[in-house]
């Protein structure tokens, strides 16, 4: 089955993607500010295709009541976001995967805080797209 690998800086949590997974899209929230950089691009992968090898070091912050954010331990990498509550899905970051999966596009556009222009044709929304890009799916080869 194709699959993409990810892991933390230290490698200490080490995981797979199989199969498909959402195209990735900008996040310019105040929130991701703060745990990321200044903007965040994720990708979001139904849970029965990530498949995680090694977890360790991997903790979870209550960012808010309704999502967590996935990190190691020992390196501090940002990882995950996820819902609390019965979630179906995992957002991952995409800096710590091993292949890059195509961008379509920016949500919390409103909070973006750097003048830089990143795939400026992308769809944009001021907040969040409320599901507008889950069927564009990355089929993995
Ligand atoms: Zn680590």
């Amino acid at each position: 089955m194709a699959s993409i690998k990810g892991h933390c800086l230290c490698k200490s949590i080490q995981f797979k993607i199989n199969s498909e997974c959402r195209k990735s899209v900008f996040c310019h929230c105040k929130m991701c500010q703060r745990s990321n950089s200044e903007f965040s691009l994720y990708t979001k992968v139904n849970l029965k295709n990530l498949i995680i090898t090694k977890k360790n070091s991997l903790k979870w912050y209550s960012s808010s009541k309704a999502y967590k954010r996935g990190f190691c331990s020992k390196c501090g990498s940002s990882l995950f976001f996820q819902k609390q509550v019965s979630p179906s899905h995992i957002a991952v970051i995409t800096g710590c995967l091993n292949k890059s999966v195509p961008t379509v596009g920016h949500i919390y556009y409103q909070d973006k805080k750097n003048k830089l222009t990143i795939g400026k044709n992308l769809k944009k929304f001021k907040k969040s797209s409320e599901g507008f890009f889950d069927n564009h799916i990355y089929k993995i080869r």
